[in-house]
């Protein structure tokens, strides 16, 4: 708000939204300013069907427009709340654990405010573990790369394969899904996102010596592109090892396009400049831009496998769209997620361009892959015949 606006309209909005507060909830609730945007309200219910109560009064509260100075203002509340004596006797501990929850309920923005849990406690303990272990993959070598293949639905061919990160952490494994945000919370998706680049790179480069003509997609997190010397060390990279950028799809999700970042997009634009493809991913499940997929003039658009998920429903309304604009605008289109017989067809008659799932192989590494389907993958091709 500062950023935008300037110190004197963030100081008058809180202000106002103090006295908003003030006045609704009177003497029934004490209320404090904890620092930054965040409110303490203390209330004397412990009955959660008043708290739910009070939590949609705050954010209905918060949530209509603020005018002032001819400027009108739209603010988001992320709730959390803990009880005494049910999560803790101790005031410290209660503020920390309705802390916790409100940051939960800001990260997921899946309900109007969290309640403290043992489950969020447990989340936040194994969070805290792992963002500290993370710091350490690289040098410790307990990453390792899966690769997956994506068909041609034409001729049943693999296209491409995608580069999927495996963390091994005491002897368990992490999925992604997890340790990927807290790798980029705590600034480690740097090194880690060289390291798959890397691989990736390396990986291509035996490929090639195999006489394999296979493309390998890279996802990469918006977090990396942040680092102003990240398109430089793309490039010093394939100095290094001699490989074609056109063999390389740099997979980015659909929240690149959430806000304005003329320079991520510049980024963008100097990878192409390289060589390398550019591919959509996750979309339909956040903001897409068609504009910025133009500008950008996106190479593939992956669709997520929710779609996939609910062909016989409004999935393929959605998939027949993507399809008619592909034209248009020029790019390809890979179904993500195809685990059956019926959806691969399906998909192959909505004219899809390419498949990937667990009906033709799950992520593997790269030796069992070969083991699977041959030295050329020619077998691939042969299981899952397009016809
Ligand atoms: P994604 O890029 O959309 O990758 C596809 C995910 O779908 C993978 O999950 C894959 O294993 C899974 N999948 C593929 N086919 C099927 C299927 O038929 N059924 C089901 N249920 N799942 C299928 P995975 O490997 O757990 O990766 C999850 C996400 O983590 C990825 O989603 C990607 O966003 C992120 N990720 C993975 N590797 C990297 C990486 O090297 N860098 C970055 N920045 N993110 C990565
Ligand atoms: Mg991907
Ligand atoms: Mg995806």
């Amino acid at each position: 708000m500062n950023d935008n606006f300037g110190h004197h309209v963030g100081d008058t909005l809180l202000k106002q939204l103090a006295s908003r507060l003030k006045e609704n909830f009177g003497t029934n609730a004490l209320i404090c300013r904890w620092g930054g945007d965040e409110f303490i309200i203390l209330s004397k219910t412990t009955n959660k069907k008043q708290v739910e109560i009070i939590a949609n009064k705050i954010n209905t509260l918060i949530e209509s427009t603020f005018i002032f100075d001819g400027y009108k203002i739209d603010l988001k509340a992320s709730i959390g709340v803990s009880i005494y004596p049910n999560h803790s006797q101790s005031i410290e501990e209660l503020i920390s654990f309705a802390d916790v929850s409100m940051y939960e309920n800001k990260h997921t923005q899946k309900t109007d405010y969290v309640l403290f849990s043992k489950d969020l406690a447990e989340k936040v303990q194994r969070d805290f573990a792992l963002s500290s272990a993370i710091r350490r993959v690289v040098p410790r070598k307990q990453l390792n790369l899966v690769y997956q293949p994506i068909i041609d639905t034409r001729n049943g061919e693999c296209h491409a394969v995608e580069a999927l990160l495996r963390w091994e952490h005491k002897g368990k494994a992490i999925p992604p899904d997890v340790f990927i945000p807290l790798a980029e919370k705590h600034g480690a998706i740097r090194e880690i996102g060289y390291w798959v680049l890397e691989k990736a790179i390396q990986q291509q480069k035996l490929m090639m010596q195999d006489g394999l003509n296979i493309k390998i997609c890279i996802n990469v997190s918006i977090v990396q592109f942040e680092d102003a010397e990240f398109v430089n060390t793309v490039r010093n990279m394939i100095d290094k090892y001699q490989v074609d950028t056109n063999l390389f799809h740099i997979e980015i999700t659909e929240s690149v396009f959430s806000s304005d970042k003329p320079k991520l997009l510049q980024a963008i634009k100097q990878l192409q400049t390289l060589g390398f493809f550019i591919s959509v991913d996750d979309f339909g499940t956040g903001y897409s831009s068609l504009s910025v997929i133009q500008d950008l003039a996106v190479n593939i658009v992956k669709i997520d496998r929710s779609f996939v998920n609910k062909l016989d429903s409004n999935g393929a309304a959605i998939i027949k769209a993507v399809m008619l604009m592909a034209n248009e605008l020029n790019y390809k289109v890979v179904a993500e997620g195809v685990e059956t017989v019926e959806q691969k067809n399906k998909l192959k008659t909505l004219g899809v361009h390419y498949l990937q799932g667990y009906l033709f192989s799950k992520p593997q590494n790269y030796m069992d892959l070969t083991n699977q389907f041959g030295a050329s993958f020619q077998s691939i091709a042969e299981t899952t015949s397009m016809q």
